[in-house]
């Protein structure tokens, strides 16, 4: 039964979106106070990752809702917001799970101190990663700037700690004023291009763990062959469950071993490389936590004057590029499969991403803005790393001169051509051997597909061998005291 005198605890959810496994609901919730769970708005999502958040918040209200608390949404400056609800509500004391960019961590270290200048007490967690970013260091006590060094580190610890369970009933508070999740109008309207997106995708708790379920049951022996081919479903499909923490790491780490042991071994390998994925997950945040640009500056900043292609042609080819129309299947099928679901395989993420800085020879940030705006999974962590990862000019990045040949790479990795045909589906027509680089085939192929060059499909904006070439000469037209720090 309520006690009048019961404390309020204030729990501030951000990327971490979940009842279970939920390190600073758990605490507020075993410190007995009565719970006030709220949610402000991150004004700065992309469009895709807003329609996420959308689904994703009303699956965490309605478990709030199920088990007797009520979660409070609210948008503008949380400087302002928690003061004012600690202030009209009683509250004694905060809790939130922390995040890892640099005006987040501002803001979290500034409200922190005004609150506890009022007697409030603060408490925050790790609820998004395996490892926090000051828990690995070299042995000369610096930063990881290589993920394998990283990698082995972060096993060398003890195992992260058991996933928490969800509480089975939360205490509330009486009405706290809040907006309706529907007044945000966080679904794209105009276009409204994530009208089909239910049909592949369901954010919340619940669906991260079907989806954990469907990987550990059915693909765990298989992910380490499988993980590079986008014609199978062959990976998890969990990132944008990470991005807004209905599901966290740690629960995966353990079903995974868990699953590891229920197969006899048969899923070690793979079940290892998954883990291994998830742990690139934490090097990113890591790097992003020591590398607060990371999003805008060269982590190399050798990269700081490498002539990228700008102007009325660069924009052309920018726009073909986010369309899926530059002529090469591989690289358009990426970017249509990217606007119409939200999401991209990895490989075919490399190979776009590369596309861009290397063919195009434009600014890795312009690719980054867009995967930032259409991505549901779209993370200032993973999304600036692996783009500066591709770009070259990361930490531990490939080299600027290994190009991808996107011919190749669709021959390798989608052998049969179901990827290209799925997205690509006016070229479907023609025979396998001819579908990386249509503009090869004979005529008679073109025209029995009913294809006419430039016409139903683009011919490629640029040759690959001449591209990768003058790639080559920007490369080396960095001075050689530039290229060899960035190698
Ligand atoms: C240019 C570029 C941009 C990217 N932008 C993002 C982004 O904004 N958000 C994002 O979550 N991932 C990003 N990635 C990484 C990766 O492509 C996705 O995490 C992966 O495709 C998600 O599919 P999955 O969940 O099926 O992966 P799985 O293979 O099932 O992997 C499991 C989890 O491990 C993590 N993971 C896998 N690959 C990587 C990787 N290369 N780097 C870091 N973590 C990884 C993800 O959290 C993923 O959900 C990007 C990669 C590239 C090349």
């Amino acid at each position: 039964m309520t006690q009048p005198q019961q404390p309020v605890a204030l729990v501030w959810f951000r990327n971490d979106l979940r009842l279970s496994d939920n390190p600073a609901l758990t605490a507020a919730i075993e410190s007995g106070a009565r719970i006030l769970p709220i949610y402000i708005l991150d004004e700065a999502l992309g469009g895709a990752a807003r329609w996420w958040l959308h689904h994703s918040l009303a699956d965490l209200a309605a478990s709030f809702d199920a088990r007797g608390a009520r979660l409070v949404l609210r948008r503008g400056d949380a400087m302002e917001i928690i003061p004012s609800l600690v202030e009209e509500h009683g509250v004694g004391s905060v809790y939130w799970n922390r995040v890892y960019d640099a005006s987040g961590i501002e803001r979290d270290t500034a409200l922190k101190s005004a609150l506890r200048e009022t007697g409030i007490a603060v408490q925050s967690f790790n609820g998004s990663l395996l490892r926090e970013p000051w828990e690995l260091k070299t042995k000369a006590g610096t930063p990881y700037g290589v993920f394998t060094p990283f990698w082995k580190s972060s096993l060398a610890l003890p195992e992260p700690s058991l996933p928490l369970l969800a509480p089975e009933y939360i205490e509330g508070i009486a009405e706290v004023s809040g907006d309706h999740l529907e007044h945000w109008e966080l679904r794209p309207q105009s276009p409204e291009w994530a009208v089909q997106w239910p049909q592949f995708w369901s954010p919340g708790e619940g669906g991260a763990r079907t989806r954990a379920l469907h990987l550990l049951e059915n693909g765990l022996a298989q992910y380490s062959e499988m993980r590079d081919r986008p014609d199978v479903e062959g990976t998890s499909r969990l990132s944008a469950h990470l991005r807004f923490g209905d599901v966290s790491p740690r629960q995966l780490w353990h079903w995974t071993l868990d699953q590891i042991r229920r197969d006899d071994g048969r899923g070690e390998s793979g079940g290892w490389a998954f883990l291994r994925e998830i742990a690139w997950r934490d090097f990113n945040h890591n790097l992003l936590f020591h590398n607060p640009a990371l999003a805008t500056r060269n982590v190399k900043r050798q990269f700081d004057v490498f002539p990228w292609r700008c102007g009325a042609e660069a924009d052309r080819d920018f726009a073909a590029w986010c369309q899926g129309q530059t002529g090469y299947p591989l690289v358009d099928a990426g970017m249509r499969e990217l606007w119409q679901t939200g999401f991209m395989h990895n490989r075919v993420r490399m190979v776009t991403a590369s596309f861009l800085v290397k063919h195009l020879r434009i600014d890795w940030r312009r690719g980054e803005a867009w995967f930032r705006d259409t991505l549901v999974d779209a993370c200032p962590a993973n999304n600036s790393a692996n783009w500066q990862w591709v770009a070259g000019c990361g930490a531990d990045a490939a080299p600027y001169f290994r190009i991808f040949n996107p011919i190749a790479q669709a021959r390798k990795f989608d052998p049969d051509g179901v990827y290209i045909r799925r997205w690509v589906p006016e070229i479907g027509g023609l025979p396998t051997t001819y579908l990386a680089a249509p503009w090869e085939a004979p005529s008679l192929a073109l025209t029995g597909a009913g294809i006419t060059s430039g016409k139903t499909y683009p011919a490629p904006i640029v040759d690959h061998v001449e591209a990768r070439n003058e790639a080559l000469v920007a490369y080396r037209s960095l001075s050689n005291e530039t290229l060899e720090g960035a190698a």
